[in-house]
């Protein structure tokens, strides 16, 4: 059993497909193990996101994250991280394989719908960043 965390993204909320995509994960086989909305300040997005914070792209990625209200969720099950980045596809849905999240849906590299931890360790500080042990069921 491993545990990652996913974000729908602000522009996956806008397009309203928060069901679909949890549907997605659902499919696999992945267990919904905690799941809330929230609405990420800019100091919480680049908080989320420090390890990029001297990428050209962090100033407006963090703009993006924080320009409306997101699900957070962790999904639980046997590899879960590396099934959820399957589903998801390429981080550029341009090189986003068919049938995947990004590819059906998302408009850039940047506003990608999704989010999914891509290691042990990402997990282990994304997890905590925004769920409490209480609130984890699996
Ligand atoms: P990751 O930590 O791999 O999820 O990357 C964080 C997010 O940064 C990605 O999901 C994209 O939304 C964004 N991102 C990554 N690379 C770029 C890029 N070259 N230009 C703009 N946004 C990017």
């Amino acid at each position: 059993m491993e545990r990652t965390l996913s974000i729908v993204k602000p522009d996956g909320v806008r397009k309203n497909i928060i069901g679909e995509v949890i549907g997605r994960f659902e499919k696999i086989g992945l267990k919904v193990a905690g799941l809330k909305m929230a609405s990420l300040s800019k100091k919480e997005a680049e908080g989320f996101y420090a390890v990029h914070r001297n990428r050209p792209f962090f100033e407006s990625l963090t703009g993006f994250m924080s320009s409306g209200p997101v699900v957070l969720m962790v999904l639980s099950g046997d590899d879960a991280i590396r099934k959820v980045r399957e589903i998801m596809g390429a981080t550029d849905p341009k090189n986003a394989k068919a049938g995947t999240i990004r590819k059906d849906f998302a408009d850039s590299i940047e506003a990608n719908i999704v989010h999914g931890s891509d290691g042990p360790d990402t997990a282990a500080f994304e997890i905590p960043y925004f769920f409490s042990a209480l609130e984890i069921f699996e």
